[in-house]
């Protein structure tokens, strides 16, 4: 294998590598949480909030009602069994009744909206929560699928790497140290492969004379435009 064989080689490798790294963290960004999960997860709890409320608001009405009851009963009671009453007392009391018996039926209206108003914040509810079973459920095996990959992946870089050392020893330091000095500063593509005659890492063309030294093999070429090692496949 020429000079320039062993670091094209080396370049595959690495550039395997940077992909996987990137689909790696591709992943890793999807894993958690979505918005769509998150969003559902918020109307499901404000939808619970509203019910609870509105079970609230039901619940004091009804007391109100009731104790109302109760106090028009006992001032009833008063009025046509109790003891003797003035006219001017009796008036008092039977007004005092009428205007209890308005409050009472205001927050008998009063309640049956509120029930009303429960009822429907308990149907908002169950859609709410059957919206977010749904999304849960999808985004339950969308992130087991993204486990997969991220198993995968991390498995394959494992393979990159050990196989990175083997590959390594068999080149020339000063070439070596050539082509990490390069790799970075040319976006991480320190070898790049002329085809019918153009740079694969620029999209210009190589003289005649670079192409044959290149196809050589035994000195490193470079391209006249972007720098890079050149490598004839
Ligand atoms: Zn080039």
């Amino acid at each position: 294998m020429s000079r320039v064989q062993q670091l094209y080689q080396l370049q595959m490798l690495d550039s395997e590598v940077d992909k996987t790294n990137q689909q790696l963290a591709e992943i890793t960004s999807q894993l958690g949480e979505s918005e769509a999960l998150k969003q559902a997860k918020a109307q499901a709890e404000a939808a619970e909030r509203q019910l609870r409320q509105a079970q609230a608001t039901m619940q004091n009405l009804n007391l109100e009602v009731q104790s109302l009851t109760q106090k028009i009963a006992q001032q009833e009671k008063t009025l046509y069994q109790g003891k003797a009453l003035s006219p001017k007392e009796a008036t008092n009391l039977q007004d005092e009744i009428a205007s209890l018996k308005r409050r009472q039926s205001q927050r008998e209206e009063l309640l049956l909206e509120a029930m009303v108003g429960a009822e429907e914040a308990e149907q908002q509810l169950e859609q709410t929560q059957a919206k977010l079973v749904a999304i849960q459920t999808d985004w339950q095996s969308d992130q087991e699928h993204l486990a997969e990959q991220q198993t995968a992946l991390k498995n394959k870089l494992h393979d990159l790497k050990q196989q990175r050392p083997v590959m390594v020893k068999v080149i020339d330091p000063d070439d070596l140290a050539e082509y990490e000095d390069l790799r970075p500063r040319k976006a991480g593509r320190a070898v790049a492969v002329i085809k019918d005659g153009i740079c694969l890492g620029c999209g210009v063309g190589a003289s005649s004379s670079r192409i044959q030294h290149a196809r050589a093999g035994t000195e490193l070429i470079y391209c006249g435009t972007c720098g890079r090692i050149l490598y004839v496949a």
